[in-house]
């Protein structure tokens, strides 16, 4: 099977002959050049036979980069024209049929997805990166990894570790599902337009077990937004309101081996579990 990518001349004239203009409101900065996208399918190693879900699939160029290993996809875009065009770009430039499935729709809404997916690949609209990634892992437990490209200091955060200045709340959130690792960067030159921000990719892998239920799930975000909505305070201030005052908070967190005098920068996401665990009487 030989799939054609495509480049900056194939994308231009897509739009044109779509009428699209590329809109900041969904975030659409398409990659036009085809060294990044198979940069992008590397990171994520993609295998022969494996089933993708990519968000935001646009003019279609990463998604003909992940169909060209011989893995299928299954592309989520809120744009209706861009939607309805891709199945005809795919095969235009030989993706045999049955390997593309498009669904329609806002990636935030989504729950189901054809074909359950084990891998995520996507260049994601910058507007709802966090939330859309934590939606897919909530949602979609069959997804097992991925790699997304993102703006820099998002996939910073999202691979921060506690202590430093840029860890905060999607770090720990992201980190209840696994690992995450920053896996490359890209220049602001292969996208049209060429935004105004950096780019890094950032992988992650869902860990064997899920850490825990729905319940726990919630109970420590919960706690982890409380955190670190004053992350300058101590813990036991900062969790005081949850906790109903700042010597309730202090002893939960002792009884979860958490010095009430440490802030909410300075926790894994196991400690913040472990404080849930005690909050429900575990
Ligand atoms: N994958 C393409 C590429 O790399 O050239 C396009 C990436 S562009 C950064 C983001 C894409 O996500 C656009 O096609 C945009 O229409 C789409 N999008 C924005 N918000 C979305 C949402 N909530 N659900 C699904 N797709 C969305």
């Amino acid at each position: 099977m030989t799939v054609s990518l495509l480049g900056a001349t194939d994308i231009r004239r897509l739009a044109a002959s779509l009428d699209v203009t590329p809109t900041k409101k969904l975030g659409q900065n398409f990659v036009v050049d085809a060294n990044t996208v198979r940069k992008i399918v590397t990171a994520a190693a993609v295998q022969p036979g494996e089933r993708v879900v990519e968000i935001g699939p646009g003019l279609g160029s990463l998604t003909l980069a992940i169909l060209e290993t011989g893995a299928s996809v299954t592309a989520v875009e809120i744009d209706h024209r861009l939607a309805e065009r891709l199945p005809q770009t795919a095969a235009e430039r030989g993706v045999p049929e049955g390997a593309l499935t498009v669904v329609d729709a806002d990636a935030m809404r989504v729950t189901e997805l054809p074909g359950e997916p084990t891998v995520l690949v996507a260049n994601l609209p910058y507007n709802v990166s966090v939330p859309v990634l934590l939606h897919f892992l909530e949602t979609f437990p069959y997804l097992q990894r991925g790699v997304v490209m993102v703006q820099a200091e998002v996939a910073e955060r999202l691979a921060a570790k506690p202590g430093s200045k840029i860890y905060g709340a999607p770090s720990v959130k992201a980190a209840w599902y696994g690992p995450w690792r920053l896996c490359g960067n890209v220049s602001r030159q292969v996208f049209w337009p060429v935004p105004n921000v950096d780019s890094l990719l950032v992988g992650f892998e869902r860990d064997a077990a899920p850490r825990g239920g729905e319940d726990e799930r919630l109970r420590t975000f919960q706690i982890v937004d409380a955190a670190f909505n004053q992350r300058r305070k101590m813990l036991r201030q900062a969790l005081s309101g949850i906790f109903g005052s700042s010597s309730a908070a202090s002893a939960v967190l002792e009884s979860a081996s958490v010095a009430p005098t440490s802030r909410g920068e300075d926790l894994t996401v196991d400690d913040y579990h472990r404080i849930a665990r005690v909050q429900q009487g575990d």
